[in-house]
């Protein structure tokens, strides 16, 4: 495909030969009775209707025979087939996964190990896998913990192999290999092997910077489905200052154009803050530049490093309006060539996020020693006890484990949650936020302009986005004692 084509829509018309791109596939999944198509950070859930058209498209058959096919099938007018048929491609190919002509890729095989978990048959529909908190950069906002555990705890391959397996027969569907940066695993190939093995569909979230052409090539091979590139700015020099780290972009470019020449989904990872706000309008320019199908356009959230870097990193209210339109903008422009998951801000928001999908809810994390979290920082809420991968099952963990149920469902509410109309909307919002600013982990998370802590959490944004940053603390291994200008 040349870089032209690949960077323009997929008009689906009479005589388009359709097909998934290697990245995206039809799975059966069992433990919720129903057909997906998998992509890059998403489960698309397919009607009967939308089943029988997917069977069909195999980059050889055109639109008008798959049509007219369906229309023999059911009895249908032709005319109304091809519309419905051509409607439904077109919205696939807007997610751009789907391409004209077959995909000279094969994909990884399917999980056949997925079994219904009764009687909590809601199993977690990601599992995010911290292989390590290694990393050989120290962004100021890292979404690890202050006490970062040490390589000498990290579960082994075959640990993790076995963690991947128990997360897939309880309904998992997506793998985020994760960290710190995963690919400091010499081991990574063993790890993904198990994945696919598993039948996950995998993901690596990295900064790219260890990464070679030959060890990426030979990942694509063992059956990667996504990479996953974590910029900090695509100004070398800005780069440079909030990653501590030398030379970054123009390795995580290189990256990012090998994922694609080797088939595999990109999406750009860009957290948004006051330090690389201005360049947002670049950063888009970057995704689609290296041929990426997804970019997140992600303002942080204030826990673990990102809250001792608050002052440093918060935009004041103008300029998260402006990112807001800048994403707009590009949305619109770019439609059906970059896809847009854009994270708003939290201190200028009204209502909040439905954090992580709900507590217990869609994902599991484990740390890199085997440590089961509800969330990425759910550590930093206080009395939770977290299990152990290596010595209780996951499925066990995930239905009976207590930090899994201290906040599922609602009845750990208050209010103003307790009597909310959106409370099965928003399930009251992040626990850790709420932990962070109120000091309790049962509290309305102050995003929220009913919690009566939401003025304070917005004037604190006012007065700390209109001072001068503070030098970053950096992500330390030795922890958060050390400043650096
Ligand atoms: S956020 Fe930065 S420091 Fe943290 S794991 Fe990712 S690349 Fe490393
Ligand atoms: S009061 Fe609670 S449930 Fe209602 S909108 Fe606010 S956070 Fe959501």
């Amino acid at each position: 495909m040349s870089k032209t084509q690949d960077r323009e829509r997929f008009v689906v018309a009479p005589h388009s030969r359709p097909a998934f791109a290697r990245y995206a596939r039809l799975h059966e999944d069992r433990v919720r009775d129903r057909f997906v198509v998998l992509a890059p950070e998403r489960a698309y859930e397919i009607d009967a209707i939308s089943l029988a058209v997917i069977g069909l498209i195999d980059g050889e058959s055109t639109v008008a025979q798959i049509a007219s096919r369906l229309a023999a099938r059911y009895g249908a007018p032709e005319d109304v087939v091809a519309r419905d048929v051509t409607a439904l491609l077109q919205g696939l190919a807007d997610k751009c996964l789907l391409r004209d002509g077959p995909d000279s890729f094969t994909p990884p095989p399917l999980s056949t190990l997925a079994t219904s978990y009764a009687p909590f048959a809601a199993g977690p529909a990601g599992l995010l896998a911290e292989l390590t908190h290694r990393c050989p950069l120290q962004c100021p906002y890292c979404s690890n913990p202050l006490e970062l555990e040490r390589p000498n705890v990290e579960l082994t391959a075959k640990e993790w192999g076995e963690t991947f397996r128990a997360a897939a027969a309880i309904g998992a569907m997506q793998l985020h290999l994760s960290g710190g940066e995963p690919t400091l695993r010499r081991d990574l190939e063993e790890i993904l092997g198990y994945a696919v093995e598993a039948g996950l569909y995998s993901n690596l979230v990295t900064s790219a910077v260890m990464l070679t052409r030959e060890r990426l090539e030979a990942l694509a091979k063992i059956g990667l489905d996504h990479v996953q590139v974590s910029i900090q700015d695509v100004i070398p020099q800005s780069a440079d200052y909030i990653s501590a780290f030398e030379g970054g972009v123009a390795k995580k470019r290189d990256v990012a154009i090998w994922t694609r020449e080797f088939g595999m989904g990109l999406t750009i990872n860009a957290p948004m803050h006051r330090q690389n706000i201005d360049h947002l309008p670049k950063i888009i320019d970057f995704a689609v530049e290296v041929g990426a199908q997804r970019i997140e356009v992600a303002h942080i959230q204030y826990y673990a490093w990102a809250e001792k870097n608050r002052a440093a990193l918060i935009p004041t209210r103008e300029k998260f309006m402006e990112s807001v339109k800048v994403v707009d903008e590009a949305k619109a422009r770019l439609k059906g060539v970059l896809n847009f998951d854009f994270v708003i801000h939290d201190h200028y928001a009204t209502l909040p996020k439905t954090c992580t999908g709900g507590w217990g809810r869609s994902i599991v994390v484990v740390t890199p020693s085997g440590k089961a979290l509800p969330c990425h920082a759910a550590q930093t809420l206080p009395g939770l006890v977290f299990d152990d991968v290596r010595k209780r099952d996951l499925g066990d963990i995930w239905r009976n484990g207590s930090a899994f149920n201290a906040f599922r469902g609602g009845d750990w509410m208050k209010e103003p949650c307790r009597s909310c109309e959106r409370r099965e909307i928003d399930l009251g919002g992040c626990r850790c936020q709420a932990m962070a600013v109120t000091g309790d982990a049962a509290a309305t998370d102050p995003a929220c302009h009913l919690s009566p802590d939401h003025a304070r959490f917005a004037a604190l944004a006012a007065t700390e986005a209109h001072a001068a940053p503070p030098p970053f603390v950096y992500r330390r291994m030795s922890g958060a004692g050390k400043e650096t200008v």
